[in-house]
């Protein structure tokens, strides 16, 4: 058995998340979201795996170039557009679409030359304040789309929220109010929702939903946990002790002596460190499974090794250790570590080796 760090992904989970998903937007279509190795799991072995999806969403070209050399044939939306007007030969004959959320993107775009027309997400700003044009902007944005044959129709009208993971946060409904006014009239798929928006705004789906952390099977919402919405864990991070020694009472452990043993005990060193994406600043007490029952970190994490305090329980050389997954939410880690989980996913470095398990594998 392999003692490098593994993180596995149960392709199983991430059909189910999918089928949930739909099953509580079930009028919407599904624009998986794979930017970032989709979300640590793997770009190419998800969007092979969501086969339903009607669309794939990506930051980048880059990403989007990797799915179409990879065989992905499905739409692929760029969340951020081009970032520059000479990537549009590219983006036509790769066929993906773009999603405009600037003035200067909306010029390039009605004054190229391009061998086909593109599908076109125009983004609306109705609140997060980062991208998006701007509402007094929007009706002229509009109709030169709409008149532009470089542009397909139907148009797509997107807004992204920024507070949607607080479930009664005003903010949302206000930009829901704002986006509905300024779309009034207008023709177009309307895409509205992430995860949160999937999940704790029933209002915002829409034609497009457009997931990414949900269908990892990961809660998005703040203090939220996964299984409260029925979603299952993808991911299963862990590696394997590599050695087990006895340490002292006053004995400290590791790099600045952060660490001293309070009683005689013995410590599990485990393969995993900040080289591998476990984040450095997880806390003295952050808990890992080991043979199913709960131990804690003691000491700082280094690059490759962290030590866990095993006391007198029958831990090997070889055992695996969970970092998080089914039993071990990584929700829980993300809050002892003060960030969310998204960032801990998508740390997961390329010396960690992605295995992918499951009956519907294929
Ligand atoms: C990343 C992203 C999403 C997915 O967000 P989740 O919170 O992971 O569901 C949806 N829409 C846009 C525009 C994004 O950039």
């Amino acid at each position: 058995m392999s003692r490098r760090p593994i993180a596995q992904i149960n392709v199983d989970a991430l059909a189910h998340n999918f089928k949930h998903i739909q099953s509580i937007a079930p009028k919407s279509k599904i624009l998986a979201v794979l930017k970032a190795n989709a979300y640590g799991h793997g770009l190419l072995a998800v969007a092979e795996q969501l086969k339903a999806a009607g669309a794939f969403g990506v930051a980048r070209i880059d990403e989007a170039l990797m799915l179409r050399v990879g065989g992905i044939v499905k739409p692929i939306v760029l969340l951020e557009g081009f970032f520059h007007p000479d990537e549009l030969p590219q983006i036509v004959a790769s066929n993906l679409q773009v999603v405009v959320h600037h003035r200067s993107q909306v010029e390039a775009l009605l004054n190229a030359e391009l061998e086909a027309p593109v599908h076109v997400w125009l983004k609306i700003d109705s609140g997060m304040h980062r991208l998006g044009i701007y509402p007094a902007e929007f009706k002229q944005v509009y109709q030169q789309l709409m008149a532009s044959p470089n542009v397909l129709k139907p148009l797509r009208l997107m807004t992204h929220f920024a507070c949607a993971d607080e479930p009664d946060n005003p903010a949302t409904t206000k930009q829901l109010a704002l986006f509905s006014e300024l779309i009034n009239g207008c023709e177009g798929e309307l895409s509205i929702a992430n995860s949160a928006g999937v999940l704790a705004w029933p209002q915002s789906h829409g034609d497009w939903v457009r997931p990414g952390l949900a269908l990892y099977g990961v809660s998005p919402m703040l203090a939220g946990r996964a299984a409260k919405h029925g979603l299952r864990p993808v991911m299963t991070f862990s590696s394997s002790v590599i050695a087990v020694r006895d340490v002292k009472k006053g004995d400290a452990v590791g790099y600045g002596a952060a660490w001293t043993a309070p009683v005689d005990t013995r410590l599990a060193v485990v393969a995993i460190g900040y080289g591998d994406g476990y984040p450095r600043n997880a806390p003295s007490g952050t808990p890992v499974l080991i043979n199913g029952k709960r131990f804690p970190i003691v000491g700082r994490v280094s690059m490759d090794m962290t030590t866990i305090d095993i006391g007198s329980d029958p831990v090997n050389i070889g055992d695996q250790v969970i970092l998080w997954g089914e039993q071990l939410a990584v929700e829980e880690i993300a809050e002892l570590v003060q960030t969310i989980p998204y960032e801990l996913l998508c740390n997961i470095t390329s010396r960690v080796q992605l295995r992918y398990i499951g009956d519907n594998l294929g």
